[in-house]
């Protein structure tokens, strides 16, 4: 838990959010300004600030979270297909300093993106 990482407040309960799965070592809940008709962050209980701070130490933990991903797409019923996206740092679009693994469905996604 950092002090002021919005992600962390949301793992801590104190801040609310539409929880879709959670175990030992992630949540993930709706976001607040989806993208697509179903869009769920799959997020780390541990604060990790972002993917360009992951080391060989955390393999087990990012294969662990896209597994969370997939069931996730499972549970959505995202039979068709989804993109899964992580924003990485000022270029790569993040805005939320904590790792986090965007699940994206329900639609057709083009490419490239923005
Ligand atoms: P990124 O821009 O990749 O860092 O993604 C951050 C995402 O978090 C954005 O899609 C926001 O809409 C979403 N978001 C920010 N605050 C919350 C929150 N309290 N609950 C759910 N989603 C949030
Ligand atoms: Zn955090």
């Amino acid at each position: 838990m950092t002090g002021d990482c919005i992600f962390c407040k949301v793992i801590a309960g104190t801040i609310p959010a539409a929880r879709v799965y959670d175990d030992e070592q992630c949540i993930a809940f709706t976001d607040v300004n989806p993208q697509a008709p179903h869009h769920v962050l799959v997020v780390p209980k541990v604060h990790v600030t972002s993917l360009a701070f992951t080391t060989a130490k955390d393999q087990e933990l990012l294969g662990h979270l896209m597994v969370a991903a997939n069931e996730v797409a499972r549970q959505q019923g995202l039979e068709h297909g989804y993109r899964v996206v992580v924003n990485t740092g000022p270029d790569g679009g993040q805005t939320v300093s904590h790792l986090h693994l965007h699940v994206m469905g329900g639609r057709h996604m083009g490419w490239p993106p923005g």
